[in-house]
């Protein structure tokens, strides 16, 4: 029997709303948002966005969509998506989208919409589980408190309080609770320990209330972690009318839609860590010792687990970070005894647990966890998929703990997203500020296996020409070699002269950035804030209240970081941010690019980067009124034959080679349009 389309679950929404009035009347001059929105101007590109999502819910084909930052893109596809009728998710790289569309964008449209309430929209905001309580596990632990020292007695407390008045069970609302919480992960509703319709909380429990809500609701937000792993979860239980939590729906906006591949590849790869059978062990232990059945032999089932385990990822090949497991045929040569083992350490405790009299419902879940483990330890030891690039990733816990991870990733999700997503979908809407390569999408069509999809690049709002001045210096040394680093500092520090500092720093690696960060500590007459001596959000306050700060920081401050206004003048980039070639993911994909006759770096590996670099160039102009420099130390931009790829992808900035048209940009007060620039 064939997968079922999502849209045949989808129920009549009661009406098509407000299709009296055009897509044209609601955004152009004069229109509904014109005298509905304080800071309304009219954008070409928003409308002729909104009619593109408009015809492809009407028409049910995809459609790919690049609007730079200003288009108003979030607007752009709420009031088709309103108006269609249909049950629709939209799926969000970050909180802070998610956010922005629960909280503004929706009410906002709801009130321009139906200003007498003549209509409600029905909207839910669903986050990934580990973000709710599980009410199931906060009983138990009530009935036998396992808790370890006053920080998690006294959270203990609060959570138990907070359990009885919440209506979301979202932990958002626990505003005291740490986010390193080592209680909250003993209690949140993560889907392997729950027990699903036989759990006794099942009736109050939150994620059924979410889930139900979703199941009345038109508009679903959730970003795009939660999406794809409702997705897997869907595929391996191959359409269980209970798999997932997400109701079907007659189409999906992916918005910041350029992080899709790397997102699918970590929900349909395979990860196996020594910490997941510990976590095994430890739950089968406090459950059992729970209800007074943890027998001897259970006993020693799970003590010859923990060791096994133990053992066999000590075996595992050394090494720090990210690396390939090249070696697996050899691996299991040598310590085939060992993965034996292991697996017959894992059976044991599968028959004990099903040997034991009168189980509880959750000795089932623990049965199925075991079995899991049993089968992915499998596929990755021992598949042959050409598919699929194994690899191994040790990451440091807390108390000199090590964490190993054996991972597979698919090499190429294309295949998997197409059949399992969009031959499925009758419409998905892919939508970024950076997704055409070049003026095309035809890597991003081909990485994530869209077809037939309509397209779209839309005209910036902005005046880039004059908002934004890029500069590169045409003398550094190449980014690769020993000198680069102390030139390039010496040239940061004349750049900040210039712009009195109110910039980014942005490197492609943690070394480049404190190696830099280091060398103009004490030189910069600026306060220097560094990634990672407070966390994201708290550093991007400080930096937004400091006059003159300046940030070095690495990719995560690349994406979804927004500072409008004079504070933000200045975004330097050190290098072109090609992924870096020896992560085995890369390599792989690398790899078989050009085995099957391709060419990696032009197909791949530029595209990618271009996409990167846009992102990173993205954080300077905000809003119509931002103005600054944007600067690329890597003059490889202008030398390598590829660097036209680069510059052509980049919006229509003003470009110089020249620090002098630098000082003058800043110098004149204004825009320094009359001052001739050098073109790059
Ligand atoms: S159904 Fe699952 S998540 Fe909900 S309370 Fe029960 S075990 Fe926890």
């Amino acid at each position: 029997m064939s997968a079922p389309h999502y849209s045949d679950f989808v129920p009549p929404v009661s009406d098509a709303r407000k299709r009296d009035v055009s897509l044209y009347q609601f955004f152009a001059p004069g229109g509904v948002l014109s005298r509905t929105h304080p800071a309304y101007e009219f954008r070409r590109g928003q409308l002729q966005m909104a009619q593109a999502v408009e015809q492809a819910l009407e028409e049910n084909r995809h459609l790919i969509v690049e609007a730079g930052t200003g288009t108003g893109k979030t607007l752009a596809y709420l009031v088709p998506v309103i108006r269609s009728g249909k049950r629709v998710i939209i799926s969000t790289g970050t909180k802070n989208l998610q956010e922005q569309l629960f909280h503004k964008d929706i009410p906002f449209l709801e009130q321009a919409l139906f200003p007498h309430g003549e209509d409600k929209l029905k909207v839910c905001y669903m986050k990934g589980r580990n973000n709710y309580l599980c009410r199931k596990k906060l009983y138990d632990l009530t009935d036998q408190p396992v808790l370890s020292g006053l920080e998690e007695i006294e959270h203990y407390r609060a959570i138990a309080a907070w359990e009885k008045v919440t209506n979301t069970g979202d932990r958002a609302e626990l505003a005291s609770l740490p986010e390193a919480s080592a209680l909250w992960h003993k209690i949140d509703a993560r889907s392997d320990t729950c027990l699903g319709q036989k759990c006794s909380a099942w009736d109050r429990c939150f994620i059924t209330e979410m889930h139900r809500k979703a199941m009345e609701s038109d508009i679903i937000i959730v970003n795009h972690h939660l999406f794809f792993a409702d997705l897997s979860i869907k595929q391996q239980a191959e359409y269980a009318p209970d798999a997932g939590i997400l109701p079907e729906a007659g189409a999906v906006i992916f918005d910041e839609g350029h992080e899709l591949e790397d997102v699918a590849g970590s929900y349909f790869g395979v990860s196996v860590s020594n910490g997941r059978f510990e976590e095994l062990c430890r739950d089968i232990e406090v459950s059992l010792q729970r209800n007074h059945m943890l027998s001897a032999s259970l006993s020693g089932a799970l003590k010859s687990l923990r060791e096994r385990a133990l053992f066999f990822f000590a075996l595992l090949p050394q090494g720090d970070g990210r690396f390939a497991f090249e070696s697996r045929r050899e691996f299991m040569e040598e310590n085939g005894d060992e993965f034996l083992g292991l697996q017959q350490a894992l059976t044991r405790l599968g028959s004990e647990l099903e040997n034991l009299p009168s189980k509880p419902e959750e000795v089932f879940n623990f049965a199925r966890r075991t079995q899991e483990l049993q089968v992915q330890l499998g596929f990755l030891m021992e598949s042959e998929d050409r598919n699929t690039v194994f690899w191994i990733e040790r990451r440091r816990g807390g108390r000199d703990k090590q964490n190993v991870f054996l991972q597979a990733t698919p090499i190429d999700v294309a295949p998997i997203l197409k059949t399992c997503l969009f031959d499925k979908l009758e419409c998905a809407v892919l939508t970024s500020a950076t997704l055409a390569v070049g003026g095309s999408f035809e890597y991003m069509l081909q990485r994530l296996g869209l077809e037939h999809a309509r397209e779209a690049v839309l005209p910036s709002h902005f005046d880039y020409e004059n908002q934004a001045l890029f500069y590169v210096p045409p003398d550094l040394p190449d980014p690769r070699t020993p000198q680069f680093a102390a030139k390039a500092a010496d040239r940061i520090r004349r750049l900040l002269e210039i712009t009195r500092g109110r910039a980014f720093v942005l490197f492609t690696s943690y070394a480049q950035m404190n190696d830099v960060y280091q060398r103009l500590l004490g030189e910069l007459e600026f306060p220097m804030l560094l990634q990672g001596d407070a966390p994201k959000t708290a550093l991007l306050e400080e930096f937004r209240l400091t006059p003159h700060a300046v940030l070095f920081a690495t990719s995560s401050f690349w994406q979804g970081v927004d500072v409008q206004g004079e504070q933000l003048s200045c975004v330097i980039i050190d290098r072109l941010p090609f992924a870096v070639p020896s992560d085995p993911v890369v390599a792989a994909r690398v790899k078989s690019i050009d085995a099957e006759g391709g060419n990696a770096f032009f197909q791949y590996q530029v595209p990618a980067a271009v996409i990167t670099l846009k992102q990173g160039f993205g954080r300077l102009i905000r809003s119509l009124h931002d103005r600054g420099l944007l600067v690329l130390l890597d003059n490889r931009i202008l030398k390598k034959q590829y660097g036209k790829v680069f510059v052509e992808s980049l919006p229509p900035y003003r470009r110089t080679t020249d620090l002098k048209q630098v000082e003058d940009f800043f110098g004149c007060g204004t825009c320094g349009a009359d001052t001739p620039v050098r073109r790059l």
